[in-house]
């Protein structure tokens, strides 16, 4: 009889964090519950605990520390709050492996922290290997740590290096669904609503990377989530644009032969893959039929029109912190646009200037992230005023 894998879940109240819940309601003997933590949502958090009856939970708003401790303290689950205690809480003992489902910037120092704990990574918070992948790179390496990818192009690309470690990689595909707006023009763009940027054709998601799969960052992104995963050199990525999202992406390896991994648009596919690698566990989702789907379709992304993914390509290849300036201003961008604050094309340009700005370092250590962290979103703030009153 094999163990449960014991579950760290860090944004537990979230889309990815849910749809892990999920796996687990569906696959008790595979995988039990250790921590569950989340940011402010305490009455999701406290129906999760005592439903997956883990050892532990985090919430991040420390002012809903009691209601969630009056809730769970007859239930023998302790009950923790804030960042520090999360740093703290992912290196518990019977955790064997923590799925980072927060989303943002913040997801970087509780993942440093699990990893120097040596826990492994289920990794869905992508911004924290586009903020410091080389750091958590090679923290991961020295730990002798694995990181599993959650994102499904990169767990499509994942699935096809298996058995294939050995052989390099010539280059990936990684495919985009083009977002709502694919095919709009910069004109129409200049208008689009909040409603609007949030109807994602194919996938339900938080609202944070849903803007971003409007605006292609999120591609961009991923193109720099890759470079570290994989460790590519930026010219062996590539991205398509394919809107039925059935085909994951594509790895060419070096004799021209090229693997794809394809299903329907389904998380939990690859969120079930993170947690149970190297096994793939039966489930009774959907299958995929051909006769629903004729026509699987490929196009070039419009990088003049979504100036987002060429601002993440640049800083892909620039390296240094630009990508962590990229994440900060970036994040402060989507927080604006969903605040109805700035305009859907007005997030390039202050992602723009905040990159032209902050100064550059090519090498950053952690202190010099959180610096250019904290820089960047000073200046994306400072940009909303003159973007208001024009
Ligand atoms: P979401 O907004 O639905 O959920 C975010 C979760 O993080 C919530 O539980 C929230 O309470 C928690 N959280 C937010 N801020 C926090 C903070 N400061 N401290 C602690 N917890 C905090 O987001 P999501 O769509 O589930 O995405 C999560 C991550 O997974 C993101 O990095 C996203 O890019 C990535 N991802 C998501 C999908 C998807 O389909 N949703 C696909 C691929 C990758
Ligand atoms: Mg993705």
């Amino acid at each position: 009889m094999h163990m449960p894998k014991r579950i760290a879940i860090l944004g537990s109240t979230g889309s990815i964090g849910t749809q892990a819940l999920e796996v687990v309601r569906e696959q008790p003997d595979h995988f039990q519950v250790e921590l569950l933590t989340c940011g402010s949502n305490a009455e999701l958090l406290v129906q999760q605990a005592l439903e997956f009856k883990p050892n532990a939970v985090v919430i991040g708003d420390a002012g809903k520390l009691d209601t969630v401790r009056d809730a769970l303290f007859s239930h023998g689950i302790k009950v923790f709050a804030g960042a520090a205690a999360l740093e703290q809480a992912v290196t518990m003992a019977d955790i064997d492996l923590v799925l980072t489902a927060l989303v943002g910037y913040a997801g970087l120092r509780p993942t440093l922290a699990a990893i120097e704990a040596g826990k492994s990574i289920a990794l869905a918070n992508k911004e924290t290997l586009v903020v410091a992948g080389e750091l958590v790179t090679k923290a991961a390496a020295a730990k002798g740590v694995n990181i599993y990818p959650v994102d499904s192009e990169h767990s499509a690309i994942f699935q096809c290096l298996a058995g294939e470690w050995h052989n390099p990689i010539e280059r990936i595909i990684l495919t985009a669904s083009g977002g709502p707006f694919r095919g709009r023009t910069r004109d129409e763009l200049a208008h689009v609503t909040r409603a609007q940027a949030l109807a994602h054709p194919n996938w339900e998601m938080g609202a944070k990377i849903t803007i971003d799969c409007a605006s292609l960052m999120n591609k961009g992104l991923e193109a720099i989530e890759a470079k570290w995963l994989f460790n590519l050199r930026p010219d062996q990525i590539e991205i398509v644009v394919h809107p039925q999202s059935i085909l994951h992406s594509i790895v060419q390896f070096e004799d021209g032969s090229m693997k794809a991994q394809m299903g329907l648009p389904d998380m939990k596919l690859p969120i079930q893959y993170a947690m149970a690698y190297p096994d793939r566990l039966k489930t009774a989702w959907p299958r995929f039929d051909f006769h629903k789907h004729p026509s699987l379709t490929f196009e070039r992304p419009d990088l003049k029109t979504f100036h987002n993914l060429a601002l993440a390509l640049d800083a892909l290849n620039t390296g240094g912190n630009a990508p962590c300036v990229l994440n900060a201003a970036n994040e402060v961008a989507v927080e604006l646009f969903l605040k109805d604050r700035i305009g859907f094309l007005e997030m390039s340009d202050l992602i723009e200037s905040c990159l032209s700005r902050v100064p550059f370092v090519a090498n950053p250590v952690l202190t010099d992230l959180e610096a250019s962290d904290a820089e960047a979103r000073r200046m994306a703030r400072e940009h909303v005023p003159t973007a208001w009153n024009s």
